[in-house]
């Protein structure tokens, strides 16, 4: 079972990956959290160059190129393997970032974004896709609140602003809509124990045991 979280900074993907893997657990799953972009070694690597690029140098194609590269190792070393052992996969973020933050955002062409899925992705496609949505100001305020202060910019993504914010959350929820099969919305903007409920409402009907 492979289960992705996405959304924008500071909806809590990492808070309830940690809550949702705690209660699989629990349950005796064996479980594989992990990260994008990162997630193995070498993209763990592509991961720093990706963020120590402050003011943008990549531009977006190359970016996505670079997700991209970094995904690939991560499905090789540590997604395939983890599923093939039967384990539960839990990443934080996935190809569905791509598709909003280089794809809508960074304005590229969708079947250029699709084609370059294909290739890297092939069979591997996540089971279920939790987006977890709240309002561009929270998330906004969240992010900022966690580096401190609103000037001191954790690397160059979270600088972004405001309406960047709202065209990211409309990018994720667009994709929700295309795909209901796959993706959740879930109303991140609420106690953690509240989103963590909602999100096991989601998770607990998608394996038997
Ligand atoms: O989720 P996390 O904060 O670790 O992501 C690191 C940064 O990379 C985020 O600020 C996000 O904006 C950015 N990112 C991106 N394109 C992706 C994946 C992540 O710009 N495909």
């Amino acid at each position: 079972l492979f289960i992705t979280l996405e959304g924008g900074e500071g909806a809590g993907k990492s808070t309830q990956i940690r809550r949702l893997a705690a209660r699989l657990e629990a349950l005796g799953h064996r479980v594989v959290v992990t990260r994008e972009p990162g997630g193995s070694p070498y993209a763990e690597r592509i991961r720093e160059a990706i963020l120590a690029g402050e003011g943008k140098p990549y531009g977006p194609f190359a970016e996505a190129l670079m997700f991209s590269a970094a995904r690939l190792d991560h499905l090789a070393q540590t997604i395939r393997p983890a599923l093939a052992r039967g384990d539960i996969v839990l990443c934080d973020r996935f190809s569905d970032s791509t598709r909003a933050y280089q794809g809508a955002l960074g304005e590229i062409d969708d079947g250029e974004l699709a084609a370059l899925e294909r290739v890297v992705i092939g069979e591997t496609r996540p089971d279920l896709t939790l987006i977890l949505d709240l309002p561009a100001e929270t998330g906004l305020a969240r992010a900022n609140a966690r580096r401190g202060s609103p000037d001191q910019k954790a690397d160059r993504f979270e600088a972004e602003n405001l309406n960047f914010h709202k065209r990211l959350r409309e990018a994720f929820q667009a994709l929700a809509k295309a795909d209901p099969q796959r993706y959740r919305v879930i109303a991140a903007d609420r106690d953690a124990e509240e989103v963590e409920f909602a999100i096991w409402q989601c998770v607990k009907g998608k394996f038997a045991r």
